[in-house]
């Protein structure tokens, strides 16, 4: 795109999109869900649906439902686990009976998907989710996701639906990406504080203006802010995927997005595009240990493309097995690259150091010793 005003063409352009709805959207003043702006949320999908675009919701709020079913009216998120896992067991139904009762105004239909971390980072499941939902989308149906918070704990969980969404967005090959929350954008300060505060209407370099970031939005009900939502656009925008940040309270500003105009920030994706494989590896896939390596080793890697060796190995930490993620870092613990363990960390720490034929000598055929510790097509570098 080359000007704000080619917007309408550009979303034109733009087929599946993966639409994701902070908790705050979803409330009223109160701190209760507002029948009027899931209403508001559902007549935006519609009109893109009414556009022969295919459209994915992420929904937050089911945590927000569930302790306003529960009477608690407290605005903390101060709550043990299992509460807030109680919780979201009691506001999903909710959330799921709004937007279905909303979209069947139009004729559409829904269907509930909740998915785990463990769900993106094992690439089987990741690939039956993708078909389920792909065969969702085929028979006209809205998916509605949501992180299945109940079985969900701390080290396991996205760390909000910023980013689950970001990235569902590889999951379902999505071109575009809109995040409505009660913010209208990114300013260039705090608009509740300042009168002056600008709108930042594109953002093209978000690794560079991630590092000079300071978030100021912070909302108490819901997990993420303007950092996860930033950080959430640099994920889609290694995927080749554009974000738009917006606001999902104003119905006036939905409206003119869905005709094409622009409200909110634009984050473009050019730059920092990687294959939709490595994306996974990158950012789906769990990392379960490290893979040390030596000064020559990091060249070959991160200089020639190559893959690692057992010769280039000094130490491994951590327990993983063949399959897993791996950081591979450098001496002083910077990391080099990100890739699937050929072996099992045990078998590793055997062979770290050795050239191959050492290997053959010392260990004759067996597979496990095998010398190619991490290929090339199962590594990301330069991260
Ligand atoms: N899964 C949580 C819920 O439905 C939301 C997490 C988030 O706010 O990002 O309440």
């Amino acid at each position: 795109m080359k000007k704000l005003t080619d917007f309408k063409n550009y979303l034109d352009s733009k087929k599946r999109i993966v639409i994701k709805i902070g908790t705050q959207v979803l409330l009223n003043e109160r701190g209760k869900p507002s029948i009027y702006s899931f209403r508001n949320i559902c007549a935006f999908a519609f009109s893109l649906i009414n556009q022969k675009k295919e459209v994915i919701l992420v929904s937050s709020g089911a945590i927000a439902a569930g302790k306003d079913l529960l009477g608690i009216n407290s605005e903390s998120n101060n709550f043990s686990i299992p509460q807030k896992q109680a919780f979201a067991a009691c506001g999903q139904p909710i959330l799921m009976g709004h937007y279905d009762s909303c979209f069947k105004r139009y004729g559409i239909k829904t269907a509930q998907v909740l998915l785990t971390k463990e769900d993106i980072s094992v690439r089987k499941r990741f690939t039956n989710a993708r078909n389920t939902i792909y065969e969702l989308l085929n028979n006209g149906v809205v998916p509605i996701i949501n992180e299945n918070d109940t079985v969900s704990y701390e080290e396991i969980r996205f760390s909000d639906n910023d980013h689950l969404s970001a990235l569902i967005l590889n999951l379902v090959c999505a071109d575009l990406f809109i995040i409505l929350s009660n913010v209208k954008g990114v300013f260039d300060k705090n608009p509740n504080i300042y009168k002056d505060a600008k709108p930042v209407r594109v953002i093209s370099d978000i690794k560079s203006y991630i590092k000079n970031f300071k978030d100021i939005t912070k909302s108490p009900y819901g997990t993420g802010g303007m950092n996860s939502k930033l950080f959430a656009s640099f994920i889609a925008s290694s995927a080749g995927v554009d974000t738009v940040i917006a606001s999902g309270k104003d119905k006036k500003s939905l409206g003119a997005l869905s005709e094409g105009k622009l409200s909110g920030t634009l984050v473009t994706s050019s730059e920092y595009k990687i294959n939709k494989k490595k994306h996974w590896l990158l950012f789906g896939m769990e990392k379960y240990g490290e893979i040390v390596i030596d000064d020559g080793a990091v060249s070959a890697i991160s200089g020639k493309n190559k893959s690692l060796l057992a010769s280039g190995i000094t130490d491994v930490k951590g327990d993983f097995k063949k399959g897993c993620g791996v950081y591979i870092i450098d001496k002083k613990g910077g990391i080099v690259s990100k890739g699937i363990s050929n072996l099992d960390s045990e078998d590793i720490l055997k062979i770290k150091g050795l050239s191959s034929e050492e290997i053959k000598k010392k260990f004759g055929k067996d597979k496990k010793k095998s010398y190619l510790v991490v290929h090339k097509d199962k590594m990301v570098s330069n991260i």
